[in-house]
């Protein structure tokens, strides 16, 4: 094995819940196997301003149920630049930090393939996204939490769209991904979920107007995806209203409490797991990867494939929802 002693952990980009129970593990793990552990604070930022801390068992207790991330997270356009990238790297020779673990998205993942490239330093990925949104692992960090917030919204709007009979269009996140809008309307027994994936082969809005939103519902609840491809809630609700006076339309947008609170125990279970297997992954010699479970089994996916590779929609769950909305 290579002569890593000390590992830096940092969470980057958009926060997802469940960041934390993986902190939590990577740092377990690693100290199980005799590692030192340092905590890198607001991501990438944290490697140019120098904001490092050790990291011991004790730092990382009564945190697994928390939200957010204690690392803190930030976007940071320095290390976009070769420049900044290179301040990064001498951050990490002078704190004698030997392989990086990053918990982020696509962009997070992105900053790591070249960075490790640029440097030939190991650094392993955890999925850490409520988009879902990356290739190789059946969900994300964060996701099934997110997931369960909308649920919980939507039942509550579900209330009072049947009392008043009316339309509503909910706005979830997934900027290019539908998984949040798609499995959501499932969950929620919405009437269609309205997502980047199929909007350009399908006038989705469309469609359901030539239904009639189903005549014999007295509401009708829409989830549409955040994204510039749909269009959004609000863009997608003026189209109704003005076609279709004769429809109540309401508009509902989800926002930033998709990104909050205790994460379930499917997200807490999927970071332990991914966070030990991280440390796993550095012992076997393995670097820019990042580590996926799919069908329940540890996979480790090469950056490059996690991140171009686009996520397919299941049209099976496509297909359910349109036979369930009737
Ligand atoms: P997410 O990881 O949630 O997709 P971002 O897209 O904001 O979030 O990316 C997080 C951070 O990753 C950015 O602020 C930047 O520091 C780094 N990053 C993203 N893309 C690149 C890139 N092309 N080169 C270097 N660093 C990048």
């Amino acid at each position: 094995m290579s002569q890593i002693k000390c590992i830096g952990i940092l969470t980057s980009g958009g926060d997802a819940p469940g960041m934390n129970a993986a902190i939590r593990a990577v740092t377990r793990a690693a100290i199980y196997n005799g590692f030192e552990v340092k905590g890198i604070y607001r991501g990438y930022k944290g490697l140019i301003t120098g904001e490092i801390a050790p990291f011991k068992t004790q730092n990382v207790s009564n945190i697994i149920q928390q939200g957010g991330t204690i690392l803190k997270t930030a976007r940071c356009q320095e290390f976009k630049t070769a420049e900044g990238r290179k301040i990064a790297y001498d951050t990490l020779v002078k704190e004698n930090i030997d392989a990086l673990v990053v918990i982020g998205g696509d962009g997070t993942l992105t900053g790591a393939r070249i960075f490790a490239t640029e440097y030939n330093y190991p650094i392993v990925g955890l999925p850490g996204t409520i988009d879902n949104d990356l290739y190789g692992t059946d969900t994300t960090i964060g996701y099934d939490t997110a997931l369960n917030t909308i649920m919980e919204a939507v039942d509550k709007i579900r209330d009072t769209a049947t009392s008043h009979e009316r339309l509503f269009f909910i706005e979830v996140m997934g900027r290019d991904a539908g998984f949040l809008a798609l499995n959501g309307a499932i969950a929620t027994g919405a009437e269609a979920a309205i997502i980047p994936e199929i909007s350009t082969e399908v006038d989705q809005l469309e469609e359901l107007i030539k239904n009639g939103f189903r005549k014999s519902k007295n509401s009708s609840i829409v989830l549409v995806a955040e994204s510039p491809i749909t269009g959004g809630a609000m863009h997608l609700a003026e189209r109704v209203q003005k076609e279709y006076p004769q429809y109540d339309v309401r508009v509902t947008i989800l926002g930033h409490i998709q990104r909050g609170g205790s994460p379930t125990a499917h997200d807490r279970i999927l970071a332990s797991r991914m966070g030990a297997a991280a440390i796993d992954a550095l012992l076997e010699d393995q670097r820019n990867v990042m580590i996926g479970i799919r069908n329940n089994e540890i996979e480790y996916v090469p950056f490059n494939k996690a991140i171009k590779n686009d996520k397919p929609i299941d049209r099976e769950l496509l297909n359910t929802l349109r036979k369930l909305s009737i």
